[in-house]
């Protein structure tokens, strides 16, 4: 079935992305959560695995605590990331986007726990940073791990490029609902009236010339996966 091939890719690219972390030098460590906001975007296939899991592992009341979070004060996209390439190629005019500037802590933290590590998006895997960011109040991160995750985002968005991405408050709670997740199984989830955007396949990647030699051995890798 495409979808599972789907799944079984996305967990190849999570791969390759922690072979690429364990060449770096963070101050990421669990139990470290100030980067868990409201503010994580993911694509369906991504909430569609996790919704899957938590099905199969009787936990689906997890998802029940993100039907609180309604007024929830998030950054919800209003454009994906390969449309945001295309445009950027063209030298088009680019809308702008507001990210939250009052974020709240993410729905799915619990204490400083993740209550769906294992499974969670590439959203927050790319949170990587040299120093601990509640030393310094940001994360700490340079330009070429910036241009990777950027690549990374590109293609996991291809790899969805029949679906949809979002906040994962939302993106979530339309997983849940077992009409969705079959529509979604057949290409038929609509996006924008699930309070989603729709994904683009990658047609440009938003590679800094400074750094494509470096990023060569990356792209080699995520070529490799096949669906
Ligand atoms: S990105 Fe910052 S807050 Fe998140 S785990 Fe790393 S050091 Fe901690
Ligand atoms: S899903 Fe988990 S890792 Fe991601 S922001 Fe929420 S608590 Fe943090």
């Amino acid at each position: 079935m495409m979808l599972e091939k789907k799944i079984a890719a996305l967990d190849r690219i999570y791969a390759a992305y922690d072979r690429f972390c364990a060449t770096l030098d963070v101050a990421c460590k669990k139990y470290c959560a100030r980067c868990c906001t409201s503010n994580v975007t993911l694509t369906t296939l991504e909430g569609y695995k996790i919704v899957d899991h938590l099905i199969a592992a009787g936990k689906l009341n997890i998802i029940d605590e993100l039907k609180h979070t309604v007024a929830t004060t998030r950054y919800q996209p209003q454009i994906s990331t390969n449309r945001l390439a295309e445009l950027y190629a063209a030298e088009a005019k680019v809308p702008e986007e507001e990210m939250a500037a009052e974020w709240e802590d993410c729905p799915l933290l619990t204490k400083t726990v993740c209550s769906i590590y294992n499974l969670r998006p590439f959203g927050c895997r790319c949170f990587v940073s040299g120093k601990n960011c509640a030393e310094i109040g940001f994360a700490d991160i340079d330009d070429f791990t910036a241009s990777v995750n950027t690549v990374f985002l590109q293609t996991i968005e291809h790899l969805d490029a029949d679906g949809c991405c979002g906040n994962l408050i939302d993106v979530l709670q339309v997983m849940e609902s077992e009409e969705n997740r079959q529509a979604y199984a057949k290409d038929r989830l609509k996006c924008e009236p699930n309070g989603l955007i729709v994904n683009w396949s990658l047609k440009v990647l938003m590679i800094p010339p400074e750094h494509r030699t470096k990023m060569e051995p990356i792209l080699e890798e995520l070529r490799r996966i096949k669906i």
